[in-house]
């Protein structure tokens, strides 16, 4: 990774913890979802609002470390007003990136800020952190559960 992507991945991280998007509940969900990585003790609670098959809005609230809090508000804002069917790619896609197994640059395009999290393939415990919010998204979304999700079964 060179100098300039390590950068971008540190302000992100920074900008997203100190001040994250879509921090919240939400009084109109149609789901809600908490998931936890007791590993590193993060808790997060997920909102959402789908209507037919695309996510209108979405609210996340809880506590963890500065990457699963960053990684849950730079998911918000990609999220919001996508259809199901593209966050469940992107969600395949930031699996991969966040495992170092793209290269990031040549889906800057396509992921925005979501490409910036490759920097964490670099901290292998770390990356249970960057993708806990997806995990929790992606139950919330499929499965029927109304019980906690963890990173650890
Ligand atoms: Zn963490």
């Amino acid at each position: 990774m060179d100098s300039e992507f390590r950068e971008l991945y540190q302000e992100i991280i920074l900008d997203h913890n100190r001040s994250p998007k879509n921090y919240g509940s939400l009084k109109d969900a149609t789901h809600r979802l908490e998931g936890q990585n007791p590993l590193c003790g993060d808790h997060y609670v997920i909102y959402l609002k789908v209507e037919g098959d695309v996510v209108k809005d979405i609210r996340f609230e809880g506590k963890g470390c500065a990457i699963s809090k960053s990684s849950a508000s730079v998911m918000s804002e990609f999220v919001k007003g996508k259809k199901i069917s593209e966050i469940d790619k992107y969600f395949e896609l930031f699996k991969k990136i966040v495992r170092g197994e793209l290269d990031p640059a040549e889906y800057m395009d396509k992921l925005g800020k979501l490409a910036v999290f490759a920097g964490v393939s670099e901290f292998p415990i770390r990356v249970k952190c960057a993708t806990l919010p997806w995990h929790t998204l992606h139950s919330a979304i499929h499965s029927k559960t109304k019980e906690k999700v963890t990173t650890e079964e």
